[in-house]
């Protein structure tokens, strides 16, 4: 479609463009050190501030897993209540399949919650996790208002006819779509907490994102397929239906990260959705397994951060990385070629 076609448009579009930077700005901060960008110290202080205001909240127990989830008001209870429940079966789940034994806690806050307690840095309705690896709290909005959800609205003209007929077999609308979405990015969350937990450590940026989304959509397409594929929908199909970036090279995403600019990142995140949905289809769980015996060890690393390496590193390190890849299935180098072939393959 044409976007400045007319003043209600380009309006649109301006309020999508800015809607998304404020998208970035979190997810920067976010997956650069996964805890909002300030210092050890500080963090920490954080998290103690969160965690005595927290314990003022309305607290729901889990009695299966040890989990907390806090909501801010009585309004948001069911809300909690749903995403406890998927909290708990992604626990449960992961304990059965892969032995990890990994606990998380929850804050489903309100816009005001969100203002006194979370970094202003992260925009209403970022799922993110704070405080250190034995004591963390995904973050997430109690409510539609977020930017995920608001975002992924906004990209209603890229949903291609048959996922629309999808969405309409489960009943579900684009919006109510989009909100189940943004819960879905909640256990993409968890998912480099699971990564972590687990003992792979992520060579690059781009496939610790990846990690996470598997870890997300693994779980979602064994005990929830319809979530899965709502997953996709959102994550990879609206995505490479959209104009995208000019540069799609990994080297760009690895040096720069979410500072590729907000609808670039967006556009990565949906394109490693895409290897997630195809590797999954090839060898569902034995993917993790696999991609701890290649990339196992300790690392306090839950997300790539920038890097200052030499383009020349860099390309030999995704290289090296996409060469052991190929041993999981050789389609990890198609997908590369496919989407990200203009400059990382030629440079
Ligand atoms: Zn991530």
């Amino acid at each position: 479609m044409s976007f400045f076609s007319g003043l209600r448009l380009m309006n649109r579009w301006t309020f999508y463009r800015n809607t998304r930077r404020l998208v970035l700005l979190a997810a920067l901060c976010i997956s650069s050190t996964f805890h909002i960008g300030v210092s050890a110290d500080s963090e920490n202080q954080g998290m103690d501030q969160l965690g005595s205001a927290l314990l003022q909240k309305h607290k729901l127990l889990s009695d299966k897993n040890d989990i907390t989830v806090f909501y801010s008001a009585s309004e948001n209870k069911q809300r909690a209540i749903e995403i406890r429940n998927l909290l708990e079966e992604a626990i449960q789940f992961y304990q059965t399949s892969l032995a990890i034994d990994h606990r998380i806690d929850v804050a489903v806050l309100n816009q005001a919650d969100w203002k006194t307690l979370v970094n202003e840095r992260i925009p209403y309705g970022m799922p993110h996790i704070v405080g250190p690896k034995d004591r963390q709290v995904a973050v997430l909005p109690a409510n539609d208002q977020g930017v995920v959800t608001v975002g992924a609205i906004h990209m209603k003209e890229y949903l291609p006819k048959e996922d629309a007929n999808t969405l309409a077999s489960y009943g579900m609308s684009f919006e109510e779509g989009a909100s189940t979405y943004t819960d879905i990015i909640a256990i993409h969350e968890l998912g480099h907490s699971y990564a972590q937990a687990y003992g792979i450590k992520p060579l690059s940026a781009w496939s610790g994102e990846f990690l996470a989304s598997f870890f997300a959509y693994a779980f979602l397409q064994e005990k929830h397929p319809k979530l899965a594929k709502v997953f996709e929908i959102y994550a990879y199909q609206l995505n490479v239906n959209a104009p995208g970036p000019t540069d799609r090279s990994l080297l760009r995403l690895e040096k720069l990260y979410a500072g590729v600019g907000a609808d670039d990142y967006v556009w990565y995140q949906g394109m490693f959705v895409h290897l997630v949905v195809e590797l999954y289809k090839q060898k569902e769980l034995d993917v993790l397994r696999e991609f701890k015996s290649i990339f196992g060890g300790q690392s306090d690393r839950i997300a790539g951060p920038p890097k200052t390496e030499s383009d020349e590193k860099i390309r030999l390190r995704l290289d090296q990385e996409f060469d052991r890849l190929s041993s999981i299935s050789p389609f990890a180098k198609t997908w590369r070629s496919r989407h990200f072939v203009s400059t990382d393959l030629k440079e």
